[in-house]
């Protein structure tokens, strides 16, 4: 088929709502949940989300409103690029402004963990488990998102969503083989989730510490951290469409996150 024609098709279909667009995308505000991480690591902190008003229609601007803002990378629905780990850091085309741009076109797989994150919070995806969802809705291709429905962005509180312990988070994540089984066997941009970041509220009592992190950065993958709305996708069929900001060597961004999906 004539690429024109597709892009002709897409348009119209788009336009008659026989594909939609579904955001994945948390609304960045103050309250926006940031990773707590362990003080006693020295690992410092992620400036939380901020607006500071220049003007609005006012003597500070007469016609206009606009504001400052300021976060850290790894704020809200971000992606993680492979510089952002000590194991990614040799990889070319490896940050924000340099990772290839067909990486952010890409299809996604949706593998529903929703059961077992409600009955286990500290619930850890295995390769049996993914397998398993493949023998019912088809193998992963290669060059795609795999999601992680757990419901988890459906928490209506902070102190639910980071569920923080005195021993830590306890938030779904990822058993070390499975990050290795879809970097390796399965071929993944990359893996995006529903929690404040890609690894389990437990990574860092995990070997390696963060494995999603480690492995996936050290594949040279990607990562997705933050999203919402994963149970208006299809199991497959989705199309992500997910480009962080051009930032020089940026290790990742605050982005909008969306997807074309088949209407059923
Ligand atoms: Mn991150």
């Amino acid at each position: 088929m004539p690429a024109q024609n597709t892009i002709t098709d897409l348009i119209q279909l788009l336009a008659s709502g026989t594909i939609r667009v579904v955001d994945l995308t948390r609304t960045l505000e103050a309250e926006t949940p940031i990773l707590q991480l362990p003080e006693e690591m020295g690992w410092g902190k992620s400036l939380p989300f901020s607006l500071e008003e220049i003007s609005r229609y006012d003597d500070r601007g007469p016609a206009w409103y606009w504001n400052n803002l300021s976060c850290g990378e790894h704020t809200g629905t971000h992606f993680d690029a492979p510089i952002h780990w000590v194991t990614g850091q040799e990889h070319e085309h490896h940050a924000t402004d340099s990772l290839p741009i067909e990486k952010f076109v890409a299809p996604a797989f949706v593998i529903d963990a929703v059961a077992e994150a409600a009955a286990d919070p500290d619930f850890l995806m295995t390769v049996d488990f993914v397998k398993a969802w493949e023998a019912q809705h088809g193998k992963i291709t290669p060059g795609a998102w795999v999601l992680y429905r757990t419901d988890w962005s459906k928490k209506t509180s902070n102190e639910d969503y980071l569920n923080m312990g005195e021993d830590g988070g306890h938030t779904p994540g990822w058993d070390p083989e499975t990050v290795k089984f879809l970097s390796q066997e399965r071929d993944v941009i990359g893996v995006g989730v529903e929690t404040v970041g890609t690894d389990a509220g437990i990574g860092p009592t995990q070997e390696p510490m963060f494995p999603c992190h480690n492995l996936m950065h050290g594949a040279n993958r990607c990562g997705l951290a933050s999203l919402c709305n994963l149970d208006q996708l299809p199991p497959a069929g989705a199309l992500l469409i997910a480009a962080p900001l051009k930032i020089k060597n940026g290790s990742g961004s605050p982005l909008r996150v969306l997807a074309l999906v088949p209407e059923q």
